[in-house]
């Protein structure tokens, strides 16, 4: 009973590992490698731990319970192996932050980093020890519905902000309280599925694969992170379950990463759905010599692993390896030493500092799209709310809040209504974002009445995350109607939208005065928009991903290339004439419809100030092929008011082996200034920094011209400089 307890307790982590697996059985060590999904203290998880066949429970949240089960691996098995406890704690637990792609927006990793910290802290308080978060899948297109999980379209300010999330979750030591593991995934290419729709096929050659999807991973593992997740897709028809290229040769030997790889949810057991494997034996077989080392609900591995190593068909070795990264995860966490909640502490919620940095948060995520003088709102006497995301408790949150509790959120109308008082109105108009009421008569009487209407559209939670993709990235339901209809008021509009996706919105755009964008901003969107809205908070967002001018522009991305046939005049549908020749609107890569340009770009976002960034300098135009050169320069605020901006380095290779994208971000840097401060931004660019991938996955830096811009977003108004790699 409980041997492990003191099984090497002096020494490294390493050699308590394998003193513990030196005494395990191979059923044992089979047992350590299934998760199961949580059930309350159901007789048949019970048995199942006394046996031994249990390493990990996820969706158990309720610390009395972990406890009681935790107590039966601890006391009633022969070697007490403690379980870990895991959830899909994605953005907060019962404080809900903005959602991931929200986060991103911020383009400010210690704030995220902070809230990830405190996210960990709210979730091990109730006993959870493993969040499944963060999720660092580009996603280039908007109708995914996981793109709310993920931090958007760019691979460097995805891992920037992975960093953070691991770093936040994971403190400086795993087995310090109010700590969680960390779980990068899906690993990889989750978010290329094919036309948006969840769990397609992806195809992707090796140069996008290591140039664009893995760098996020990479950064990720360097960070720390203590477990990966593999991903439900397939890739050039590998499963990622089955695919020991990415697990065993990327991420183990040539990342040197010593971690966790769990399944996604049943993925091993659904490599059978691919047409891979015959069935679960062989997805057992598949998945653990890919290097999968937890099965999740799949139960493949405990039906089949032991016959197959006693078969020889999976070797010792192999299972030893994936039983030590679980068993290290547990030590590293401290599990053997203080398996059990604190019942003294357990669901601390709410304190006051996760509150705050939430709002932050949100204030910082808010992205300013347009504004023609009418925000903050000032000497406005009556203010019409109305919209279907004013008031929507369940809906502000976003996708992934299975711990939400609704009543804690504050909603937009709240705070506006404890702001303004009795200079507040409200009527709905649209009782939820897909409502497709057409008698808005009633809303309409008010808000002629007022003097400025705030209409807060957006998308309901349920229409993004997790096998949600939308086709059409419109406004769903009366939306559109019923602000054309509110603009008729000749009342001004702000429109406030708050999504889990990238919309198609120029309509929204047009018709109002003032645009902000959130991405669904959680517990503290309410108090946070109104900071906004009045001007004690100022707009700091940049956006993660293009915004559309039509859903049939995705997938959509700044990063393209230049192609044959740049375009650099968009010709416009309604004005061609009537049987116009074929080559009368030129032979160019643009939609005759929507053009080429994104609404609004990647980086793009506004604030109350203004800001100039000066022209960069650079140390030297010429680098060798191993050396650096450093960027600088100056930011200043020349408006009225504090506000934040983001300086954006861009580069473009213009003559190589293989063709490369007009523009990539390779650094960037936001900063806080007070009305006339400046402040010098000063990023190192590394030539390996300009290195990208051949055909068969070397990285290659080639010498030769690139050009250069330093600015506030990725349509880089202001002449780029050249400079030369020898
Ligand atoms: C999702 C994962 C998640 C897991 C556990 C799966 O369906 O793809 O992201 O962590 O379920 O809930």
């Amino acid at each position: 009973m409980a041997a492990s307890l003191n099984c090497g307790a002096a020494g490294s982590i390493e050699s308590r590992v394998d003193s513990l697996l030196n005494l395990m059985t191979l059923e044992e060590k089979v047992g350590q490698l299934s998760q199961y999904t949580g059930a309350g203290y159901a007789p048949y998880m019970v048995s199942a731990i006394k046996e031994a066949k249990v390493g990990s429970i996820l969706n158990e949240v309720d610390p009395a319970t972990i406890n009681k089960l935790q107590k039966d691996a601890v006391e009633n098995t022969r070697l007490g192996i403690p379980l870990v406890f895991a959830r899909d704690v994605i953005h907060g637990f019962k404080t809900i932050f903005p959602i991931p792609l929200g986060q991103a927006a911020t383009w400010n990793p210690q704030l995220v980093e902070k809230g990830s910290a405190l996210t960990a802290r709210e979730a091990a308080s109730a006993g959870v020890r493993w969040t499944f978060s963060p999720m660092v899948d580009i996603a280039r297109d908007g109708r995914w519905g996981r793109i709310a999980e993920g931090y958007g379209e760019d691979p460097v300010l995805t891992g920037a902000m992975g960093v953070a999330a691991v770093k936040g979750y994971q403190g400086d030591d795993l087995s310090k309280p109010g700590t969680m593991a960390a779980c990068v995934k899906h690993f990889a290419c989750y978010g290329a599925a094919e036309g948006g729709r969840d769990y397609n096929t992806t195809w992707i050659p090796m140069e996008l694969l290591h140039d664009v999807y893995l760098p996020p991973f990479e950064a990720a593992a360097k960070a720390g992170a203590a477990t990966f997740m593999c991903s439900f897709n397939d890739i050039n028809g590998l499963p990622s379950s089955g695919n020991s290229y990415l697990m065993r040769d990327i991420l183990r030997d040539k990342w040197g990463w010593r971690g966790l790889m769990v399944s996604d949810w049943n993925s091993i057991t659904e490599m059978i759905n691919h047409g891979y494997c015959e069935d679960k034996r062989d997805a057992a077989l598949k998945g653990a010599l890919a290097g999968v080392d937890m099965d999740m609900e799949g139960h493949s591995y405990d039906a089949n692993l032991a016959d197959l190593v006693r078969e020889g068909l999976v070797s010792e070795e192999v299972l030893d390896e994936m039983v030590r990264n679980v068993l290290r995860l547990k030590f590293r966490l401290g599990l053997f030493e203080n398996p059990y909640v604190d019942m003294s502490t357990a669901n601390t919620f709410y304190t006051p500092e996760a509150l705050e940095s939430a709002r932050q948060t949100v204030e910082e995520s808010a992205i300013l799209l347009k504004n023609n003088g009418i925000l903050p709102l000032q000497g406005k006497k009556r203010i019409f709310v109305t919209g279907p995301m004013a008031d929507a408790q369940h809906d502000q949150n976003g996708t992934w809040c299975f711990d939400l509790e609704k009543s804690r959120t504050i909603t937009p109308l709240v705070s506006l209504k404890e702001k303004y008082g009795k200079a507040v109105s409200y009527e709905p108009g649209l009782t939820y974002s897909r409502d497709k009421t057409s008698d808005f008569s009633k809303a309409l009487a008010a808000a002629a009445k007022s003097d400025v209407i705030l209409y807060f559209a957006g998308e309901e939670a349920v229409l993004s995350g997790e096998a949600h993709s939308r086709a059409d990235l419109t406004l769903p339901g009366a939306q559109k109607e019923y602000l054309q209809a509110l603009a008729a008021t000749g009342v001004p509009v702000v429109t406030i939208v708050m999504a889990g996706r990238p919309l198609a919105i120029p309509d929204v755009c047009g018709l109002s005065s003032g645009v902000i964008y959130l991405f669904h901003p959680g517990t503290m969107g309410g108090p946070a928009i109104a900071n906004l809205l009045g001007g004690e908070a100022n707009p700091g967002g940049k956006l993660p991903v293009c915004l559309p001018v039509m859903s049939g522009q995705e997938p959509l991305y700044y990063a393209r290339k230049n192609t044959s046939r740049p375009t650099e005049q968009v010709v416009v549908m309604d004005e061609i004439p009537l049987e116009a020749g074929q080559t009368s609107t030129g032979c160019t890569t643009m939609y005759l419809d929507a053009g080429l340009e994104p609404l609004y770009p990647f980086g793009y976002g506004m604030s109350y100030t203004d800001f100039t960034i000066s022209e960069p300098r650079l140390s030297a135009t010429e680098m060798a092929a191993d050396g650096s050169i450093t960027v600088s320069c100056d930011i200043t605020n020349t408006g009225g008011k504090a506000g934040s901006e983001v300086a954006q380095l861009y580069v473009r290779d213009l003559v190589a082996s293989l063709s490369r994208p007009l523009k990539e971000m390779k650094a960037f840097e936001k900063v806080t200034l007070q009305p006339g401060q400046t402040q010098t931004v000063a990023f190192t660019l590394p030539a390996s920094a300009l290195a990208f991938h051949n055909s068969r996955g070397e990285s290659i830096v080639e010498p030769g011209r690139f050009l250069l811009w330093v600015d506030n977003s990725s349509a880089c108004k202001t002449n780029p400089i050249e400079f030369i790699v020898k």
